[in-house]
């Protein structure tokens, strides 16, 4: 037998122990997993949900350039919640089903041959000739797509129509997700991921997600780890201003932020200027350094304990949707994590899109 087999059991064993000392050092390094979403990849679409055909190919240069690997959004979230995945890998996806996916995202994910997820309102299938219809679909799939439920008709699942009773809204969203399911499974698209429309969502929509069985993404940025929510996971929104190199480079170099993740209800009540609590896991992190922007820019920062911060904003929130975006440095990358707010007009009323 080979003689150097000793030798070669010493070194692994040697490197799997340092392998470990590293993980305990630094336990939330190793294991973030970054999605990146997209609506349209066209030039004349709206821009604030638009990516130039350009841009988007510089996009997929910089993740082949620093050395990422392009993996299943499925194969990434399992991995990442459950602290199996190593670093560098990225998912990424696009919302709505348009038909520029095919004609301009497609060529030049295929080159790569790179796996991605579309996230389809069932109801907006072959509409029209801006969406993708069934056989489109179809041939995605052939050519790495995974199709996900974003509802049957893109509707604002959070809101309660003004003529219905909390249970008729609720079976009303379950009706939303169930029914794309139905209609994508008879297709042949199984998967059981799910992206809410416009990225909104409250406790009790989120329940309905846990109750069946689905893992949910909305449009909040940050990386996902194993503290992550599993029914509200973050995603890099990268359309309109936010499609610049740099921020893209920080965003799939990001980690998840080290915290006990707890639910935050995103409705903004009487109190415009809510505070967001984080309790770290690791107090060794230099928690002074922690960097959040939201409406007014840099937001106060307290202290509440050696582990826990209470994050402010200067300003009131606006009617809307907006963030807070929180940030600390690691050497030269980011542990990343935010938080949605949906705000309604003074009268009660909800917001317009
Ligand atoms: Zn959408």
């Amino acid at each position: 037998m080979c003689s150097g087999s000793p030798l070669a059991f010493y070194f692994l064993d040697f490197f799997k122990t340092l392998l470990l000392i590293v993980l305990f050092i630094f336990p939330s390094l190793s294991f973030s997993g970054v999605v990146l979403l997209y609506h349209h990849v066209a030039e004349d679409t709206p821009a604030l949900t638009s990516i130039t055909i350009a841009q988007f190919e510089r996009h997929l240069e910089t993740i082949e350039k620093n050395g990422y690997e392009v993996v299943p959004l499925e194969i990434l979230t399992q991995t990442s919640l459950k602290s199996f995945s190593l670093d560098k890998k990225v998912s990424i996806t696009f919302d709505d089903g348009y038909k520029n996916i095919l004609t301009n995202a497609l060529p030049l994910l295929k080159k790569r041959d790179w796996p991605f997820t579309i996230f389809v309102s069932t109801k907006f299938v072959g509409v029209s000739k801006s969406y993708l219809n069934w056989e489109d679909l179809n041939y995605l799939k052939q050519n790495g797509a995974t199709i996900g439920n974003h509802t049957h008709s893109h509707a604002h699942l959070v809101r309660r129509g003004a003529n219905e009773t909390d249970e008729e809204w609720l079976a009303r969203v379950e009706s939303e997700i169930i029914t794309a399911r139905e209609i994508l499974n008879a297709k042949g698209h199984k998967s059981q991921i799910f992206a809410y429309p416009y990225g909104e969502y409250n406790e009790k929509v989120r329940d309905i997600v846990r109750k069946l069985g689905m893992t949910g993404f909305g449009q909040q940025s940050g990386a996902i780890g194993p503290s992550s929510d599993p029914l509200i996971l973050p995603r890099f929104p990268l359309s309109g201003v936010y499609t610049g190199i740099d921020a893209l480079t920080d965003k799939l170099g990001s980690l998840a932020m080290p915290i006990e993740t707890r639910y935050q209800p995103p409705l903004v009540g009487d109190n415009v200027r809510p505070s967001l609590k984080l309790k770290f896991t690791d107090p060794m992190l230099g928690l002074e350094r922690v960097n959040c922007f939201g409406p007014g820019g840099l937001m106060e920062v307290g202290r509440i304990s050696d582990t826990e911060i209470s994050i402010k904003p200067k300003r009131e929130l606006p009617v809307g949707r907006s963030r807070y975006n929180c940030t600390l440095r690691h050497k030269d990358r980011y542990f990343w994590y935010s938080q949605l707010w949906m705000k309604k007009n003074s009268d009660g009323s909800w917001y317009k899109e």
